[in-house]
């Protein structure tokens, strides 16, 4: 393997649209002449997941016409392909670009757009995964289910839960993931992000084949140990983990101590801008302070390729980029 970081292969699989939206983006399309870091980047004395989350109002309000969310998808790609990342997942709340003149559909039908658009640019595949939002009523959030069951196969390879875990906790989600369960919609959910192992727990007993984050699943071994059992990916973000306070310090950062014990870890982005971070960035930084040696590189690309929600012959090609 090619053990130059920045431009070995890569796959993203915890990408969030509005958070890795560019700068030059969000200034064209909200037609602005300047634009304060502050409101699109996380600030570097960030207390809190909540309050990492208030970063997202502007670039939400640039995803709600069409082409601007098709562009937006294009516009994260092209950051991803230039550091070779191979393929992607990218999720976003298509009920937050939802107004008098975009239902659910039309948003989703856009961003699928996008993703043929930045194929044919960048050769990049990229699948979406629709969040559900934790703050929404369950009426919205069960329409998510079902139109990630309509776009399923189709652009759409996943449902996820993301907002405020420790406001609105897994436990108040149950119908939801038993209904994408009966839909046969697979699923990741956030968990494990504010120090809550139970959610973590609460999201294998519903189903999901992956956990957004984790963290907290290092404070329960028999919990870490039904997870490597039930194969559970796991999409650790390292520099969005320390900002919304997951962790505090390098030493006691789970991503070692998962791949030694097994688990399906892999090292995502989570928001590019709001974290102002790179996959590159993410892998320097791992090989830096967290314990992890080039011989990894291969175990957590090979991670990502597994735990993909890309169906086998995507998942062939990237493993096919191995030497
Ligand atoms: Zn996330």
């Amino acid at each position: 393997m090619n053990y130059d970081i920045s431009t070995m292969p890569k796959i993203d699989l915890h990408c969030h649209l509005d958070g890795s939206l560019s700068r030059t983006f969000l200034m064209d399309t909200l037609h602005l002449n300047t634009l304060d870091a502050q409101k699109i980047q996380a600030p570097k004395d960030c207390q809190s997941l909540a309050e990492y989350l208030t970063c997202f109002d502007l670039p939400v309000s640039a995803l709600q016409e069409k082409e601007h969310i098709r562009d937006a998808i294009v516009d994260v790609v092209r950051q991803a392909a230039e550091e070779n990342v191979r393929y992607m997942e990218i999720r976003f709340a298509p009920a937050l670009s939802t107004n008098s003149h975009l239902d659910l559909e039309n948003v989703v039908q856009a961003a699928i757009y996008g993703c043929q658009k930045a194929f044919d640019r960048y050769g990049v595949f990229t699948n979406l995964i629709l969040c559900a939002m934790r703050h929404h009523s369950p009426e919205q959030n069960h329409l998510v289910v079902r139109c990630a069951r309509e776009f399923l196969g189709n652009g759409v390879c996943a449902l996820d839960l993301a907002g405020d875990e420790a406001g609105h906790p897994n436990e108040e989600f149950e119908a939801l993931f038993a209904e994408a369960k009966r839909l046969e919609v697979p699923f990741t959910i956030h968990s494990g992000e504010c120090g809550s192992a139970k959610n973590v727990a609460l999201a294998l007993q519903y189903g999901a084949r992956r956990i957004g984050h984790g963290i907290a699943a290092i404070k329960d071994p028999a919990l870490m140990q039904a997870c490597r059992d039930a194969h559970i990916g796991f999409e650790l973000c390292p520099t969005s983990n320390f900002q919304t306070k997951a962790v505090t310090a390098a030493s006691s950062y789970p991503l070692r101590a998962f791949l030694d014990f097994g688990l399906l870890a892999t090292i995502n982005t989570d928001n590019r801008t709001v974290s102002h971070t790179t996959l590159t960035d993410e892998y320097a930084f791992a090989l830096e302070q967290l314990a992890i040696k080039k011989e990894d590189l291969r175990t957590l690309y090979k991670n990502s390729v597994e735990i993909s929600f890309a169906d086998d012959s995507v998942k062939h090609q990237l493993l096919y980029l191995l030497p």
